[in-house]
């Protein structure tokens, strides 16, 4: 395409539709730039090839240890047992590396496991197991510390055993029904700053020790907390030491000093449930950890890539702290 034809083309594309959007990545992505590409398995092998250690002891002095499947083994010299790059994380025996950039490509569109399926061309089986294999990565990764001021909140989600058909400890829910079988009801906390990085957990209830447990040294001790006037609350600013601007919302405090609020964090919360609602039809509880941090990673102040993601596997699974023995 000539430039001046592309240049319109370009101008033209910021009034397109969500749904043309769509239809023009798929043009440009589905068979192609992520469909054959071994970067992140390269990048994994590269990184860890840099400082190898052993994953059963940690040990630094190793050996390398022949080719298997076009991956280098390698040997511990102090634990004697063998490994490659991806012994001991979730990627561990997972095939078709070629593919899996184009995994990753449609979780940073949150798709669901057919059309993810069908655009890698897997089955939904393998689908399943690569989205939470992924997601067990992505949900390790929290922010590290959250800084100036910082609004916190819990929001109750119901207990769900989607997908679980023998076991279920209760009757399942008849659609329309609700109102008549209890329901066990638990806390997910996010913790938000106001430069977008999260901490968030799932609560058996709300107390200042789970969330102590949740947030201890992720909360800079100068930061301000707003939050609802709660004794969990309380009790973790004692504990944590960090200044707490306490809201009154029953009696209709929503703002204090016109900055101190926690709306963003109720945003995001309400967000986060028409996300799982909407997107997925509800998640089963026992995943419900591996889908905050995918939601943690698709708020992030700029847009999720590819590559980002492969950084984020790289840095947790490939370089975690060393013991060196
Ligand atoms: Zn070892």
């Amino acid at each position: 395409m000539q430039y001046p034809l592309f240049k319109q083309f370009l101008d033209a594309s910021s009034s397109l539709t969500r749904q043309q959007k769509n239809t023009l990545h798929r043009l440009l992505f589905e068979d192609g730039e992520y469909g054959s590409s071994r970067e992140l398995e390269q990048t994994i092998e590269a990184r860890f090839a840099e400082k190898p250690h052993c994953p059963h002891c940690q040990s630094l002095e190793i050996r390398r240890w022949g080719i298997r499947n076009g991956r280098q083994r390698y040997r511990c010299k102090h634990c004697e047992k063998t490994f490659n790059a991806f012994s001991g994380t979730p990627l561990t025996r997972l095939r078709h590396p070629e593919k899996w950039a184009g995994y990753l490509d449609g979780m940073t569109h949150s798709m669901t496991l057919r059309p993810a399926a069908r655009h890698c061309d897997i089955t939904l089986k393998t689908s399943f197991r690569w989205r939470h294999r992924f997601l067990q990565v992505i949900e390790q990764d929290q922010a590290e510390e959250l800084s100036g001021i910082v609004e916190l909140d819990e929001t109750l989600f119901r207990e769900s055993f989607k997908g679980q058909r023998s076991g279920m400890p209760r009757a399942s829910r008849k659609r329309g029904n609700d109102k008549k079988t209890p329901c066990r009801k638990f806390p997910v906390m996010v913790a938000r700053d106001r430069q977008s990085q999260t901490v968030d957990g799932i609560l058996e209830a709300t107390s200042g020790d789970q969330l102590c447990q949740h947030l201890n040294g992720r909360i800079s001790i100068e930061a301000v907390v707003c939050a609802d006037a709660h004794l969990a609350h309380e009790k973790l600013a004692r504990k944590l030491g960090f200044t707490f601007k306490e809201l009154i919302s029953s009696e209709g405090q929503r703002v204090l000093d016109d900055i101190f609020h926690i709306q963003h964090v109720n945003a995001y919360h309400s967000h986060l449930k028409n996300w799982i609602s909407g997107v997925f039809h509800g998640v089963a509880t026992k995943y419900l950890h591996h889908y905050l941090g995918w939601r943690r990673r698709l708020t992030e102040a700029r847009k999720l890539t590819v590559e980002k993601l492969t950084e984020v596997i790289v840095d947790h699974w490939v370089n975690p702290p060393l013991k060196v023995t």
